[in-house]
């Protein structure tokens, strides 16, 4: 029969950071069938509507087979042999005549970590330059400066068993339903088996998951960093702090304040901090009653005081879940640091159910760009900034440690200018759109479009990016290749290749490596095609070969669904910090034992409300957010040649509140401008459709290429992570 001749292997799903576990049926050299993995402990069993389509990315039309190499303007097929050599002679003569600060790569959360590793061994490690940046950036860079200021450690501390235990979801500018489809599926499942479950949506516009949750909260932009205080003031005031807790495991600190938008050049990836006492932070919130952030945030008081009283509630255990409404805010590591604040005047932290839970967007935003370190600030050990990361960088890859920079370069943002303004010629993109999904996209496209800028593009269908492309590599994709992912829980999983490449593709790991070799790096990439995944993985290992951070052989990652570190003594690390679960913190401690900190303590920063880059005024009356929709995978490259998914989703549209539509005239389907002081778009008005924004907001996914939404949008970030806010910035309607 049919179902007799699949062979069945398992991959982690590549559209998002959930990690769900697949089987892929291979039948004849050809995915043909998929299905939720039910040994996998992420989403047992299940599959979203992204998940179970995945395999016919793999499958359209104009996948790139061969290399393209622009000449006279126009890109012609060439060889890949021929193409590589042109890219190892162009990045060569680009170091030669501008230094080694003129040639950068930009990859992605979507890059396996083999990818990575490679890319920062051949750029940090040889080429000796900080020039390696992730769009990841884009996306959970404050998660990363969050973790790093409050706990001194990246990463969740929490695994996605928290849903199974906690008794309420608090969901900050997350809407689940659609970014993260399968752990909302556990949570709803929860709220079915356990009726006292309770979810709750805090958020700017009333999405899918407003309407599944218990209680929709509906905030101003911004006004989330007043909220988190006023929350605290009420845990102080109604006398619902841990005291035993914060006592023994809580420094309280104090950042700068007023620190810029990032509309300025600025390189600094750390805060200065401060002591401040416990009296003193009580005594900042006093800026925050309730009835103060009501008229900020639009929040009425009752609902500030249920949030304080879900979190103060000794009998309740809170999960805490966010992602990019927090983390694409100028405000952004202050915001994970506020929610951090929360837990940690509670105590309900680092153990199952009481979890404040950074959730990510992309398969490998963890695995690959936190872990293995792939951007400018860092390295796999730690900060570029840190000798003894640079040491044993230097120890592993067996170069001398001067090879490696001890400064930052640029972030995504200021690669981009940097691309503009010609201090950067050489710049190599892996699979990811920068053209699609930078902000003020504009000027970054003229940027890389100008006279003596080389650009190489590696991708597996033609985007926007590759349109301003000198020479375009063809990927292997996904199962076409043997990788492996990182997830929000801390999961590592493998996965085998499973079917051949279409053409001469190849994948990004295999493309850096020839490409070193070509520029005279043989002997530290030498490994056989047959087995350079595997060495690779050993290599790497050895970078995190310690109890805090130990990741599983490849032999255990072959066999298993995932595993998570810190892998110690054959066993996962459940919950970091809590003696019960991490064998780190039971050296030191009963309970707790935050370890990321020299003084074992978590910090808890104080955090003022600051008000953001761009408001809406007289001219541009709107906020403007954007985003992600369920059925399509970021920049829809790949999801848009799916066809169910391309007819469930065609195009982008512009979600308008239908008071603001009937005051402007405006009907659903009509065509109307969004228009910012940077860009315009010309888009279909929905009304009622997915989700319906508060007045004088609109929402554009981000999608369609057709239709860029980020020409409109703003290039203003958090001064710590560098992080761009993708989710506020003010434009006007008009209709067409
Ligand atoms: Fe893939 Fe994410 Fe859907 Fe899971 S929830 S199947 S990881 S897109």
């Amino acid at each position: 029969t049919f179902q007799d001749d699949i062979v069945w292997d398992k991959a982690p799903c590549r559209f998002c950071g959930v990690g769900c576990g697949l089987l892929i049926g291979v039948r004849n050299g050809r995915a043909v069938a998929v299905k939720g993995d039910p040994d996998s402990p992420v989403n047992k069993g299940l599959a979203c509507v992204k998940g179970y389509h995945s395999i016919l990315a793999l499958y359209g039309e104009d996948r790139f087979k061969t290399a393209y190499v622009r000449r006279n303007g126009q890109l012609e097929p060439v060889p890949v042999q021929e193409a590589l050599d042109l890219v190892a002679q162009k990045m060569q003569e680009t170091i030669d005549s501008h230094g080694k600060d003129a040639v950068a790569i930009y990859g992605s959360g979507q890059w396996t970590i083999p990818d990575g590793y490679v890319a920062i061994k051949l750029f940090k490690g040889l080429i000796g330059t900080n020039n390696v940046e992730a769009n990841a950036r884009l996306c959970m860079a404050s998660a990363v400066t969050g973790f790093l200021t409050t706990f001194g450690l990246d990463e969740p501390m929490g695994n996605y068993a928290d849903i199974d235990h906690a008794d309420v979801f608090v969901l900050w500018g997350n809407n689940m339903a659609e970014m993260h489809p399968v752990l909302f599926s556990r949570m709803l499942e929860q709220r079915r088996l356990r009726p006292h479950v309770q979810i709750i949506d805090l958020a700017t516009r009333t999405t899918r998951t407003s309407v599944a949750a218990d209680r929709s909260i509906l905030m101003a932009p911004q006004s989330d960093l007043a909220i988190a205080n006023a929350i605290c003031y009420e845990i102080v005031r109604n006398g619902w702090v841990a005291e035993e807790f914060v006592r023994q495991h809580v420094a309280f600190k104090q950042g700068k304040t007023h620190i810029g938008y990032g509309l300025e050049d600025h390189f600094a990836f750390n805060d200065e901090m401060t002591d401040i006492t416990y009296d003193q932070f009580v005594a900042y919130l006093q800026d925050y009653t309730p009835e103060k952030v009501s008229a900020l945030s639009g929040v009425s008081v009752e609902d500030i005081q249920f949030l304080a009283a879900l979190y103060g509630d000794p009998n309740k255990r809170v999960t805490s879940f966010w992602c990019m409404g927090v983390n694409q805010h100028v405000r952004g590591t202050w915001m994970n640091n506020l929610i951090y604040n929360i837990h940690l005047l509670t105590g309900k932290i680092a153990e199952p159910g009481n979890s404040p839970f950074s959730l990510t967007g992309q398969p490998s935003a963890c695995g690959t760009v936190r872990e293995v370190g792939t951007l400018t600030q860092a390295l796999p050990g730690g900060p570029v900034t840190s000798e003894a990361a640079r040491q044993q960088a230097a120890e592993i890859w067996g170069v001398p440690v001067e090879n490696i920079p001890d400064k930052p370069t640029y972030h995504t943002v200021e690669m981009f200018r940097a691309l503009d303004r010609g201090d950067i010629r050489f710049i190599w993109i892996q699979v990811t759109n920068p053209m699609v999904s930078l902000p003020k996209l504009n000027r970054y496209r003229e940027g890389a479009l100008k006279e003596d800028r080389f650009v190489v593009v590696s991708d597996v269908y033609p985007t926007p990016t590759t349109d301003v492309a000198d020479v375009i590599l063809p990927s292997a994709m996904w199962i076409e290749r043997e990788g492996f992912f990182g997830n929000s829980e801390r999961r590592t999983q493998h996965w085998n290749k499973m079917v051949e490449p279409p053409g001469e593709a190849m994948s990004d790991t295999w493309q850096l490596i020839q490409v070193a070799r070509r520029l005279g790096y043989e002997q530290w990439f030498p490994w056989s095609e047959e087995e350079h995944i595997q060495a690779i993985w050993e290599e790497y290992r050895r970078f995190h070969a310690n109890p805090k951070h130990n990741m599983a052989p490849y032999e255990e990652l072959k066999r298993r669904p995932g595993v998570m570190w810190p892998f110690v003594d054959g066993k996962e690390t459940l919950w970091r910090y809590n003696a019960r679960y991490d064998p780190v913190a039971a050296e030191h401690a009963d309970d707790f034992y935050f370890y990321g900190k020299p003084d074992g303590k978590a910090w808890l920063i104080f955090r003022p409300y600051e008000p953001p880059a761009e408001v809406p005024d007289q001219e541009y009356p709107f906020w403007l957010s954007t985003g992600r929709v369920l059925e399509h995978w970021h920049t829809g490259s790949m999801t848009r040649r799916v066809p169910v998914l391309h007819r469930a989703m065609p195009h982008a549209y512009v979600e308008l509140h239908p008071d603001d539509a009937r005051e402007l005239g405006i009907r659903d389907g009509d065509l109307v401008r969004v228009i910012s002081r940077r860009g315009a778009v010309t888009l279909p008005a929905r009304l009622n459709f997915r989700g319906i924004p508060a007045r004088r907001q609109v929402f554009v996914p981000f999608f369609d290429e057709a239709m860029l939404i980020n020409e409109a949008t703003i290039d203003a970030f958090c001064p710590i992570s560098k992080e761009p806010d993708y989710k506020k910035c003010a434009v006007r309607i008009e209709r067409v």
